[in-house]
């Protein structure tokens, strides 16, 4: 019988991480058999190339195996390499490991590797964040958070549980707001949640169907999350171009019309996350007509619409919406803290209504004096103060992070010019991987966004930040970052 190709792997256990590398290696291969990436039959590739290509000893390689051996899901055949013959967990698990059975049983799937490297990395010592999708903490408003406070402390009485659409206050609060942003809506119209990822996690449960498609850009932050399809739904990308995203090429998707299951299109059409691109206004105008013509209900996260550079704001999708459609969604992590945990969903009554109640059951709303700090924020005009003020770092931190870019990456890579949020979407020339990239540059305690995290296929990309390093870090980093992609990954 033919021998079967080993499988490819494109992964490393991470040196930084206290959990042994042989440990690492187990949980990884444990992962990739129980998930079914690699069913049963699968062949490894030898010890020698797994010890290449995870850099580790041989020695390494063999306890990790040996281990995997003692459980029973692979054999090392004489000949025949290493192969996977059992992914039935309840038979090779021993004592200690009970648990794992548990752990991986839930239907909340989980994150990816790299994204949760990412999230243990972050909060690492000297690690230059070039990826990090977050403000710099050395651009707090301290003093109108100190203002802020002292403006609340007499006007707050208690901070027991709050109604299921959250504090009247910051709803009315919010409403004005909104207003200023060209949409208006009603205080009714508008469930507090903590935070947009709340607001998304409360639609998944609460609004569609096991089986419905959510249509989104493709590369989008949609891809990077498991709310969806941990609640039995299938993510379909739609290309984009400079314009935002391609609406037509829908048509081509066959589930859209079939009415069997409810389907919903997300989109972030402004400096959406990963690209920064902005729909421009006659495709928003366009992609709300072709989804009125077949009834598509869309989800319109707002995450950084008012991060936008220029004085005008593109009118929302919400705003455009003649029909009732449009599900917009808001947060205050992007502008001001994220570890206020507070966002909003605007839409009509019996949609807040209906969210609301689900949201009572999960939490019991959002936290209380987040809440009151949030309205006290915009009421004092403090709010749209800062936000001029943060829009002007984030211009000039944009507009250095262009120039770094230009000096080291003009004959490497290629981008476009954000005219808001946090991102530039930074493709190389040559086709290279990622996730090679990501890992190297962890050895230089360089932390990024590799594209992959953030598309349907393969991307040739990575997602920088310039939010929360300083234009002299970037640089830095930037410079490091050229010379590990010329050496050749
Ligand atoms: N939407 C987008 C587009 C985001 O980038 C993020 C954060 N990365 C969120 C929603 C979630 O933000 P939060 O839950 O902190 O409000």
């Amino acid at each position: 019988m033919k021998k079967a190709t080993p499988v490819q792997i494109n992964w490393k256990p991470d040196k930084n991480n206290p959990v042994p590398l042989y440990q690492q290696i187990v949980d990884y291969i444990y992962q990739k058999i129980f998930s079914g990436d690699w069913p049963v039959g699968t062949r490894l590739p030898s010890q020698r190339a797994l010890a290449e290509q995870f850099d580790v000893n041989r020695s390494t390689i063999t306890s990790a195996l040996d281990e995997l051996t003692a459980f029973g899901i692979i054999r090392s055949g004489h000949g025949a390499g290493t192969l996977v013959i059992n992914n039935t967990w309840g038979l090779m698990l021993p004592e200690f490991q009970k648990w794992e059975k548990y752990v991986t049983s839930g239907s909340f799937m989980e994150n990816n590797q790299t994204i949760q490297t990412i999230n243990r990395m972050e909060f690492e010592e000297n690690i230059i964040r070039l990826g990090t999708g977050e403000l710099d903490p050395r651009i707090f408003p301290k003093d109108k958070w100190n203002q802020v406070l002292k403006n609340l402390t007499p006007q707050i009485q208690s901070l027991g549980y709050l109604g299921p659409l959250g504090l009247p206050e910051l709803q009315e609060a919010l409403a004005r707001h909104l207003a200023s942003c060209g949409i208006h809506t009603s205080p009714s119209n508008i469930l507090v949640t903590s935070g947009a990822l709340q607001a998304l996690q409360l639609i998944s449960v609460a609004l569609l169907k096991t089986g419905s498609t959510v249509y989104t850009e493709a590369p989008s932050y949609m891809k990077s999350l498991q709310v969806f399809q941990s609640a039995g739904m299938r993510l379909s990308g739609v290309p984009m171009d400079e314009y935002g995203i391609q609406y037509w090429k829908l048509q081509n998707k066959t589930s859209l019309q079939s009415g069997h299951h409810s389907s919903i299109l997300y989109t972030i059409p402004t400096n959406q996350n990963p690209t920064g691109i902005t729909m421009e206004e006659g495709r928003r105008q366009e992609l709300i007509d072709y989804c009125v013509s077949c009834q598509l209900p869309i989800i319109e996260d707002g995450a950084y619409l008012e991060l936008c550079y220029a004085q005008e704001q593109p009118k929302t999708l919400k705003e455009l919406d003649q029909s009732g459609m449009v599900i917009y969604l808001g947060t205050a992590s992007k502008t001001l803290a994220p570890g206020l945990r507070i966002g909003w969903i605007v839409a009509p009554e019996p949609i807040v209504q209906r969210l609301g109640d689900v949201k009572m059951q999960m939490d019991y709303g959002a936290s209380s004096i987040s809440q009151w700090i949030f309205a006290e924020f915009l009421n004092s005009g403090l709010y749209g103060e800062y936000l001029q003020e943060l829009k002007a770092i984030l211009l000039h931190r944009r507009n250095c992070a262009l120039k770094a870019l230009q000096e080291h990456f003009s004959d490497l890579a290629t981008w476009r010019i954000p005219k808001g949020g946090f991102y530039i979407w930074l493709t190389f020339k040559k086709e290279l991987s990622v996730e090679m990239i990501f890992q190297e540059a962890l050895k230089h305690r360089i932390l990024l966004n590799p594209g992959d995290i953030y598309g349907f296929e393969k991307t040739n990309s990575l997602r920088l930040s310039f939010s929360y390093v300083t234009p002299e870090e970037f640089a830095l980093a930037a410079e490091t970052l050229a010379q590990v992609v010329r050496h050749g990954v």
